[in-house]
């Protein structure tokens, strides 16, 4: 029997609403449909097949590791996780690692870890977390209480104490939310789900005062701009000059595809997590450890960083030419491969039927918020896929003025 989109909506639960087509397989920046369609991805599982479909790479790592064994649990231990601690060790300017699954559990841990530090160190008082309004986190309780945006923590009943909202690069607005009693500060470098909005260096320059006025920890959430996302470098906050981050999270593209997280920190905080106070059954399975250190073996160099970033201004400058042809677009902004192209507002609110529209002529893209469209292709995209994907818009972006 012939499987449908229909029977997604049957069978699944209705948290998601995904596009109309039944996806069966891809290769590279390509994917096809149950009807043969063959789509353009620019979207790239939302920031994580950071090598494309099928890649040759990854299917070698995962075969390779299957052969070995795929999971040990933490009662033993084995080189690939060891190897893939150290290396992010070393990319990271860090010293201890603790892997899970997700973005969202990297979040978990680094949040209680901070939490659990200002405790033991300070007094029982000093627990309050900052974040900013629009911020994502994650999905887990805890996380969606922290991330910025109120419609994913409401309805659960009461929410976790301790959490501020502060305006997102605003000076004032962190300022006057951090106090003693903060432990951590928590923050993206690039909000992602939130627009593409950048951190900006008055910004970060802030955070880092408060940070040593009040004692408070700044985390960094890198689960969507890490692993070469942003170009330049493997993490964004290495960018930065002067920021030190004291806890960093990272996932999505880490494993190319493969689930995985993990928490960066120093050798001083990680201390306070002794045996028993934080677990995970699957975190740091050899599988995952062995494939995403066969991923980092091609991104962590600098002239393939280099060319995310030279990739993305190519892109970005198309984007430009487009706009400067229908001047649908307020602002094009974002980073190496994370990109995103604010509508203006007469197309306020109108983000997801561009997408739709863009799917419909077999490109795909993604949202971000209500009226951001957001690129986050495999950064292996090659210039002459981002001039056919320039080609498409050209036409999504005529039907889509004719149509509003
Ligand atoms: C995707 C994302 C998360 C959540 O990651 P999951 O793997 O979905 O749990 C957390 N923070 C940021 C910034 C993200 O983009």
């Amino acid at each position: 029997m012939k499987i449908t989109r229909e029977q997604y909506d049957k069978y699944l639960f209705p948290c998601y609403v995904p596009q109309q087509m039944v996806l069966t397989k891809g290769k590279g920046v390509y994917l096809f449909d149950n009807e043969n369609n063959k789509y353009l991805d620019l979207s790239a599982g939302i920031a994580v097949n950071a090598l494309g479909h099928a890649n040759a790479h990854v299917i070698k790592a995962i075969v390779k590791q299957s052969n070995k064994f795929l999971h040990l649990s933490n009662v033993f231990t084995n080189d690939k996780t060891i190897k893939l601690a150290k290396k992010l060790c070393k990319i990271s300017h860090f010293q201890k690692v603790f892997f899970v699954n997700s973005g969202t559990e990297a979040n978990e841990c680094a949040l209680k870890l901070a939490r659990k530090y200002c405790i033991d160190k300070y007094n029982e008082n000093k627990f309050e977390i900052v974040s900013f309004e629009n911020s994502f986190h994650g999905r887990t309780f805890l996380s969606v209480c922290v991330g910025g945006k109120d419609s994913y923590s409401s309805g659960f009943g009461p929410k976790v104490q301790g959490i501020r909202h502060a305006k997102f690069n605003d000076l004032k607005s962190v300022e006057q939310n951090v106090n003693d009693n903060t432990a951590a500060i928590v923050l993206e470098m690039i909000q992602g789900e939130g627009g593409v909005i950048e951190a900006s260096e008055e910004f970060l320059n802030k955070i880092t005062e408060l940070s040593i006025k009040h004692k408070a920890l700044i985390i960094v959430d890198e689960v969507q701009t890490g692993v070469g996302r942003t170009g330049k470098s493997i993490y964004t906050y290495l960018q930065h000059k002067g920021f030190k981050p004291d806890i960093v999270t990272t996932a999505k593209g880490l494993a190319g595809g493969i689930p995985i997280g993990a928490i960066l920190t120093t050798d001083e905080i990680a201390k306070v997590f002794t045996p028993g106070t934080h677990g995970s059954t699957f975190g740091g399975n050899p599988f995952a450890c062995a494939v995403a250190l066969d991923c980092l073996k091609i991104i962590a160099k600098d002239d393939f960083l280099q060319k995310v970033s030279s990739k993305g201004e190519y892109f970005k400058e198309l984007l430009s030419k487009l706009n400067d042809k229908y001047q649908i677009f307020s602002q094009i902004r974002g980073q190496g491969l994370l990109i995103g192209a604010q509508l203006n507002e007469k197309y306020k609110d109108k983000a997801s039927d561009f997408m739709a529209l863009c799917t419909k002529e077999h490109l795909l893209v993604l949202t971000a918020g209500k009226n951001v469209i957001r690129f986050t292709p495999a950064l292996t995209i090659k210039y002459k896929q981002l001039d056919k994907a320039y080609k498409i818009l050209d036409e999504v972006i005529y039907k889509f003025i004719e149509q509003n």
